[in-house]
């Protein structure tokens, strides 16, 4: 039997764990089962799930982080205010990224098995989907879907690692994981691995970030949420 995921796997190094259902929106295998039934339940509850992000590769998470690094990309603060990283020290720069961002190789969207989605039919003609939290709460348009997965998503397998702010990742309420696979990445994606990946990578803030992976490590990795049946 193949492993659920191998180390590249783990790292965004090799998409042959992914199942393509469209050009851009790729899932774990193993995941696919689950996120159909998942679906067709929702379906019958009014909710016509989609997935704005799936699968993420390396190259593309540290394409997001070095332009965010060097300000081609916008970043933001936890009020949405952009930053001005001309005043702000590496070390500010990079726990700034990491509030909305993963670090390159250490994303749980690697695993496929991680994925952000929305309602399609609640989203209004003429808005834009943003993916903030405004959206999901009591009087946004996908507030629907966020009681719907708070009551059914674990029925499936699927938990919200990224449920409330813990004071590292902001919360994210679209943001679902599928646990059978999900656990075993968290288990294998150690310190060690993380920093292989960072130090062969051409990554902008490279030794700032190899001073401070163990606190990223704790803080922005492992400080999650975990699923709770019922
Ligand atoms: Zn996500």
């Amino acid at each position: 039997m193949t492993k659920i995921l191998s180390e590249k796997q783990l790292t965004g190094h090799d998409d042959s764990h992914i199942t393509w259902l469209d050009e851009r929106t790729g899932i774990h295998q193993q995941a696919l089962s689950a996120w159909i039934a998942m679906s067709e339940e929702a379906k019958s509850a009014g909710l016509d799930l989609k997935i704005a992000s799936g699968y993420r590769g390396f190259d593309r998470q540290l394409t997001i982080w070095n332009r965010k690094f060097s300000g081609q990309l916008p970043i933001k603060n936890q009020q949405g205010e952009i930053l001005n990283i001309e005043v702000m020290t590496e070390q500010e720069i990079i726990n700034a990224i990491l509030y909305f961002s993963a670090l390159p190789g250490a994303s749980r969207h690697h695993w496929g098995c991680d994925i952000d989605i929305y309602a399609a039919n609640l989203l209004p003609a003429n808005q834009k989907l943003q993916l903030e939290p405004w959206e999901f709460a009591a009087d946004g348009p996908f507030y629907l879907l966020s009681q719907w997965l708070a009551k059914n998503a674990c029925r499936f397998d699927f938990y919200l690692p990224y449920d409330k702010f813990r004071g590292g990742v902001a919360i994210e309420p679209w943001h679902l994981s599928y646990w059978p696979i999900a656990q075993y990445g968290e288990k294998r994606l150690t310190l060690n691995c993380i920093e292989a990946v960072i130090l062969k990578a051409e990554i902008s803030g490279k030794n700032e970030i190899m001073r401070q992976l163990s606190k990223i490590y704790q803080n922005y990795i492992q400080n999650i949420g975990s699923i709770h049946y019922g």
